[in-house]
């Protein structure tokens, strides 16, 4: 067939896989994935990673909804899509990430890694650094990806085992009274070098197993930013729940920035600051 075609064929990564049935001598032509890896930045709030379907009318359109069958009007997946299947002239896209930050949390520093995968795609010769561009000038700042290549679909697998990589974030605490200095230096002793227990958080229950995971914090540094107003960074392991870590989620984190001052604390701002590849 390469002959007659002139195409040079890769048997390990083939882009189209022609199925002959012997006994019926019927050909399928099956157009694989192209797989689209790079790294993103969120530098504004208020933006869920995936599309988000309507909790209330599943997608169809209703008045909660204002009709548009999602929760947020856009995503980091879409924002990323639209140019991506303008390019590749593809019938759909799947996203796939390194964990994923929440709606109201940046994600700063070189960005998380992801991998865009184009359905049935008519065209695979693409321009990245061109898409890289039309991504980020459509994207108007909200968000910017960076260093888009083509990878193979075992790299999809990868990528989720890297969930657990090293982060570090930059949290806003609020207390409910003024605290100490020596309260400030309590929470940075306390976060440092440790082990946090946590029960799966309250506000996920409802999609996640109950269960304890147990995080290593590396390093707490803590800053005053007003008498009762901090601001943390914090490296440790991928997955912890740091809001939780903040409030103490009613008992189910332990210990928690409340917990060690015994005072209310709710977090105000969460950036990733950066994800830290080995
Ligand atoms: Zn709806």
């Amino acid at each position: 067939m390469s002959e007659s075609t002139g195409k040079t064929v890769d048997y390990r990564k083939p882009e189209l896989t022609v199925i002959v049935n012997p006994f019926t001598g019927r050909v399928r032509v099956q157009v694989n994935p192209l797989y689209i890896m790079g790294r993103y930045r969120k530098m504004v709030r208020g933006i869920p990673q995936s599309k988000w379907i309507c909790t209330k009318c599943r997608g169809r359109g209703c008045p909660k909804c204002n009709w548009t069958g999602k929760m947020y009007p856009e995503s980091v997946e879409e924002l990323i899509a639209g140019p991506v299947l303008r390019f590749t002239q593809g019938e759909d896209t799947s996203f796939h990430s390194a964990g994923r930050e929440d709606v109201d949390a940046r994600m700063l520093g070189d960005g998380r890694p992801f991998i865009i995968e184009v359905k049935k795609p008519k065209r695979r010769r693409i321009d990245l650094t061109a898409l890289e561009e039309a991504i980020n000038e459509e994207a108007e700042g909200k968000i910017e990806v960076s260093g888009l290549h083509l990878v193979g679909k075992d790299m999809v697998r990868r990528l989720k085992r890297m969930e657990g990589a090293e982060k570090i974030y930059r949290v806003i605490v609020e207390f409910e009274r003024a605290i100490s200095d020596g309260e400030i230096d309590r929470i940075k002793r306390t976060f440092t070098n440790t082990k946090i227990a946590q029960r799966t958080p309250l506000r996920v229950l409802h999609r996640r197993a109950d269960r304890v995971r147990e995080k290593y914090i590396y390093e707490t540094d803590v800053k005053r930013l007003a008498q009762n107003r901090v601001e943390m960074r914090i490296r440790c392991q991928g997955g912890l729940y740091v809001k939780e870590l903040v409030t103490g989620d009613e008992g189910r984190t332990r210990p928690s920035v409340s917990e060690v001052v015994k005072a209310k604390a709710t977090p105000l701002e969460l950036d990733v600051l950066d994800i830290i590849m080995e």
